[in-house]
């Protein structure tokens, strides 16, 4: 890998797609076009507008929690998915997709109970699961679930471009 790999992160505040330096990820950046932080430390709103740039277009994978606000274990499970997202960044995007207001997202992914959880990368499903977890399980289902991704797609590893 040379010095000026670089990898498309979408925008978490406007969904530009920008282009940033492997090695810099760790150092996060600002979006080239509305100047916001590309990385925030929580989980972006995902709609039927950014879905696709932060699910396809973006070089690194991205882990949605489908919720609903009658869900009592969604939302007992939403303050650990957003501490999560703090401590996965840069190596991974964590979004949240609202199920009533989305219901076409929803339904793409055959969502039958929530909340369920859905790793994708570059458009494609790595890894899912339903139901509620603390956060310390939600990391080592993420871990799991990142090793497996390697195993299935060695040399995506952004690690090893760093
Ligand atoms: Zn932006």
């Amino acid at each position: 890998m040379t010095d000026d790999h670089r990898l498309v992160i979408a925008c978490p505040t406007c969904a530009t797609l920008n282009r940033l330096p492997a090695a810099k990820l760790a150092d996060g950046g600002r979006c080239g076009k509305c100047g916001a932080a590309l990385f925030q430390g929580q989980p972006v709103e995902l709609n039927a507008r950014n879905f696709e740039k932060h699910a396809s277009s973006s070089d690194i994978p991205l882990l949605i929690d489908f919720w609903a606000g009658w869900c009592g274990p969604c939302r007992q499970m939403a303050p650990g998915f957003a501490a999560t997202a703090a401590k996965v960044e840069p190596q991974l995007r964590l979004g949240k997709i609202d199920t009533e207001a989305e219901q076409a997202l929803a339904a793409r992914f055959a969502i039958q109970s929530i909340p369920s959880l859905v790793l994708v990368e570059k458009g494609k499903t790595i890894a899912r699961t339903a139901g509620a977890r603390p956060e310390n399980a939600l990391l080592q289902w993420i871990d799991e679930a990142m090793a497996s991704r390697r195993r299935h797609f060695p040399g995506h590893s952004i690690e090893g471009q760093a």
